[in-house]
């Protein structure tokens, strides 16, 4: 299966892909994660891509694009996989058509997770609060003033996808307000559908 997961920071994205590739064994793509190991790393693209992701801003396109098309040429993810986060653009989303026409391997459905904005705030900041006293660090990019940005980048630059897979017939809604466990059922129930 080939999915997209779509939604704003926060909506539940991650926490979903991570629990379906666990149970149902279709590889989790988070370009986020993916970025953030690079600059773990200290790669020239980790370098590259920090200054815009600190800020909430999109990393360039012909980054993302290059780094999906080489992730999912791998064995692991032959048998499908879940798009966290990819694509978050138009020129994305048409590249992602080209490779998987290419391969002829069409998507199966787009996931859309719908939050209230005020909800996504308040998990920004238990996010944030979580992760200090786990970890003793906060993600460099949860924090309200950034998020304020992402979700206007969100809506300017991301969610014109949906009526672009609403053409397509791709679309499938949770209402990612739901606790976390009944969001899971949505999902799988969405995913049989
Ligand atoms: P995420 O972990 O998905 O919230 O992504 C964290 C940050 O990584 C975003 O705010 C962007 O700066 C960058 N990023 C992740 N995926 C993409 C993408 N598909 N296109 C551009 N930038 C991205």
């Amino acid at each position: 299966m080939r999915l997209i997961f779509f939604g704003p920071p926060g909506a539940g994205k991650g926490t979903q892909a991570v629990r379906l590739e666990a149970t149902k064994g279709i590889k989790q793509l988070s370009t986020g994660d993916m970025l953030r190991a690079q600059i773990a790393a200290g790669s020239e693209i980790g370098l590259k891509a920090k200054s815009y992701m600190d800020a909430g801003n999109l990393v360039p396109d012909e980054v993302l694009i290059d780094m999906i098309e080489s992730r999912i040429s791998q064995d692991d993810c032959a048998a499908g996989f879940i798009l966290d986060g990819f694509p978050r653009t138009l020129p994305q989303a048409e590249a992602l058509d080209v490779m998987l026409e290419k391969r002829g391997t069409p998507l199966d459905a787009v996931l859309v997770f719908e939050v209230d904005e005020g909800e996504l705030f308040e998990r920004v900041r238990r996010r944030a609060a979580e992760s200090l006293a786990a970890t003793g660090q906060v993600r460099s990019d949860d924090n309200e003033d950034v998020l304020r940005n992402r979700l206007s980048v969100y809506r300017n630059q991301t969610a014109p996808l949906l009526p672009y897979y609403t053409e397509k017939g791709l679309i499938k809604a949770v209402n990612g307000m739901n606790p976390v466990e009944q969001v899971a059922l949505d999902v799988d129930a969405a995913l049989t559908k």
